[in-house]
């Protein structure tokens, strides 16, 4: 069907005293209205800085954004501030890792909360007060209507980011982008949050791009998943599909370095050695090359080293193994002996 969201050919490069820094290097996805997908990387992979993109956040002056970002059929790679501006907060928005960058000390949390509301919907401060307190007993804020004239030091851990989400979805997204968002929680109110999250996103109908190292947290609340590498998407498909039957070595990698596989997985798989790359000079070729355990499985005169392996429109990954050894060296690897 017509993507809500569609990138393509994506590239942010930031310029530096050292170089140019690669950080997103020709990137296409497409997000369907009201799906989730999860984009899952290791940091320096490009997942942040995607999405900042997304939301215009970037400095104009050091960054080189090219390529189209389209959202709902308005391209937003070359939108003015004040565009960007007004779909902030209002038909996109963002939850991140730590709820202090996004709530200031200074205002109560009701009144963070209401005052995008106000902005946008241009309603009254009593009606956008309202809301602030309904949107906070969506989220579980118990005694919404005392809590409501709290500051953020005067809320727990879990709570703040709880009032984070209330005050990206207050108008009623199309896209949510949450960045890490239960990363810093303890392991019970990480799954209260996901839960809720699922739940709002049931009742508000939005999108979202959802970020994370963390393939146990994708598994949960995405419908697709994107694994980038170095600036690149290298795989792409359903979360059943990535997880049952994962075709890109690094995302072999991935998994098998996930706590709960590892059990009965192949040491030789587990962790993944090496470094990420380097965004300042990629490795030519495949980016994973230099970390890659099966640079000699490849066949048909393709080289890893100096072939760039293309990530195929829908399901695929970006890796020359032909699609027999795609299906059967991952089982080989993690069969029990
Ligand atoms: Fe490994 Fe080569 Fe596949 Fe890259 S293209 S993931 S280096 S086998
Ligand atoms: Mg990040």
């Amino acid at each position: 069907g017509d993507a809500f969201l569609s990138v393509r050919d994506l590239y942010v490069h930031f310029a530096t005293e050292d170089g140019t820094v690669k950080a997103v290097d020709g990137l296409s996805f497409d997000l369907e209205r009201g799906s989730t997908l999860g984009i899952v990387g290791e940091s320096g992979s490009g997942k942040s800085v995607t999405n900042l993109s997304i939301l215009g956040l970037h400095n104009p002056s050091s960054t080189e954004v090219s390529g189209e970002i389209l959202l709902d059929g308005q391209e937003l790679t070359g939108a003015r501030e004040k565009t960007l501006e007004s779909l902030r907060g209002n038909k996109m928005a963002m939850i991140f890792q730590d709820a202090l960058t996004a709530l200031s000390p200074y205002y109560t949390i009701g009144r963070q909360i209401a005052e995008p509301y106000r902005k946008h919907m241009g309603v009254s401060k009593r009606e956008a007060h309202l809301r602030a307190i309904e949107m906070l007993d969506k989220v579980g804020i118990p005694n919404p209507k005392t809590r409501v004239n709290d500051y953020p030091h005067q809320f727990s851990g879990g709570m703040r980011q709880r009032a984070m989400i209330a005050m990206a979805l207050v108008c009623n997204p199309d896209l949510l982008i949450a960045d890490e968002p239960t990363t810093a929680l303890d392991v019970t109110v990480q799954a209260q949050i996901l839960d809720l999250l699922k739940d709002l996103q049931q009742e508000f109908g939005s999108a979202i791009i959802f970020i994370t190292h963390d393939l146990g947290v994708i598994a949960n609340v995405a419908d697709d998943i994107l694994v980038m590498y170095g600036g690149r998407a290298v795989e792409r498909g359903s979360v059943g599909e990535v997880l049952r039957r994962p075709q890109h070595p690094y995302t072999w990698g991935l998994l098998t370095s996930m706590p709960r596989l590892s059990g009965d997985v192949n040491e030789a798989l587990s962790p993944i050695h090496g470094t990420p790359p380097s965004l300042l000079a990629p490795p030519p070729g495949c980016p994973f090359h230099p970390r890659c355990t099966f640079v000699d499985e490849v066949t048909g005169g393709l080289s890893c080293d100096s072939d760039r392996p293309p990530l195929p429109e829908g399901r695929g990954a970006a890796c020359h193994l032909t699609a027999e050894q795609k299906r059967t060296f991952f089982v080989e690897q993690i069969k029990p002996r």
